[in-house]
């Protein structure tokens, strides 16, 4: 029976109605890699790359990011892997990057912000992803991207580090209301948006994601972060939707967001299997009614409400 349900992990999620979506794994670890492919992640979806830059002294050398990208991307054995640029500010500095005092670090230099404004640091970082992204299908991704300006110019710093054309998709996390606001601007300059509800949600409903007193009004199910995620999918056009935020592991959310035009959830390790679970069993139209109703909910409690988890109906 375990070795069935590890069978069927690692076949692909589709709806009763023939939607394919891939659900992937978000991997802050060499170790976390393995334990992605072993649940029958389609993809990594969210690499963490902060995990090979915080605790230490000097920032990690090109030669030393690569092999661990490679690794990654080895790992996976020929799926695709989404590495996201480093994204670190105010709330976890670094010691080799030298940042001014912040009485609010989450509005302050933090993400792309933060790496724009150390582009040797984003230069070598781009570098080894190009390098490994000549041998294995890599993505890259920008952090709490707000303006076109900013995609215009990491991507100038890539193409700078690598002027060959290169298979390498370009995206960036939907994680600034004003982003997804924007997403039809941006959706001309980028191959793929993923939505980090994390984030958003803290920017959305004016919740420090750190502060327990108000955790409870941090809901992603709220109407109101749920309409930017509508404009997010909306905006898009060719350009895929994902969501990577804590969100995509709730399965009660999972019918929403795809019904909102999600097609890629990316979850942590253990729970993709679970996602994969619950997308096999919901029906796309009906996930599509359910989001509409949802929009015009008035409280996350009320959009809860609407998904039964427990069946197969998602309206
Ligand atoms: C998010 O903000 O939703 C996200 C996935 O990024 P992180 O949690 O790393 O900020
Ligand atoms: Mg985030």
């Amino acid at each position: 029976k375990r070795r069935a349900a590890a069978e069927l992990a690692q076949l692909p999620a589709i709806t009763t109605d023939g939607v394919e979506v891939h659900v992937g794994a978000n991997v802050a670890s060499i170790d976390d890699a393995a334990a992605a492919v072993r649940a029958g992640a389609d993809l990594f979806g969210l690499v963490r790359t902060e995990f090979l830059f915080l605790g230490r002294a000097d920032a990690p050398s090109v030669t030393e990011q690569e092999q661990v990208y490679r690794e990654l991307a080895k790992t996976l054995d020929g799926r695709r892997i989404i590495l996201r640029t480093l994204d670190v500010g105010g709330d976890k500095p670094l010691p080799y990057v030298t940042q001014a005092p912040e009485a609010n670090p989450f509005l302050g230099e933090r993400g792309i912000r933060l790496a724009l404004a150390h582009p040797d640091l984003l230069r070598d970082q781009l570098r080894a992803i190009a390098a490994v992204a000549a041998e294995y299908p890599v993505s890259v991704m920008f952090p709490m991207v707000t303006t076109v300006e900013e995609v215009r110019a990491a991507r100038a710093l890539l193409k700078e580090v690598a002027p060959q054309p290169l298979a390498l998709e370009v995206g960036i996390m939907v994680e600034v209301p004003a982003a997804a606001a924007k997403a039809a601007v941006l959706a001309q300059h980028v191959d793929f948006f993923s939505i980090g509800t994390n984030d958003l949600t803290q920017y959305a409903m004016a919740v420090d994601r750190g502060n327990d007193t108000v955790a409870t009004l941090a809901d992603p199910l709220d109407p109101g972060v749920l309409r930017l995620i509508d404009l997010v999918c909306r905006g898009a056009g060719r350009a895929r939707v994902a969501v990577c935020g804590e969100i995509a592991a709730d399965p009660v959310a999972v019918p929403i967001l795809l019904g909102l035009g999600v097609t890629e959830l990316s979850v942590a390790a253990p729970v993709v299997p679970l996602i994969k679970a619950r997308v096999r069993e919901l029906d796309h139209a009906a996930c599509a009614a359910a989001a509409v109703r949802a929009l015009s909910c008035e409280s996350a409690a009320e959009v809860r409400a609407l998904v039964d988890a427990r069946t197969s109906a998602s309206a």
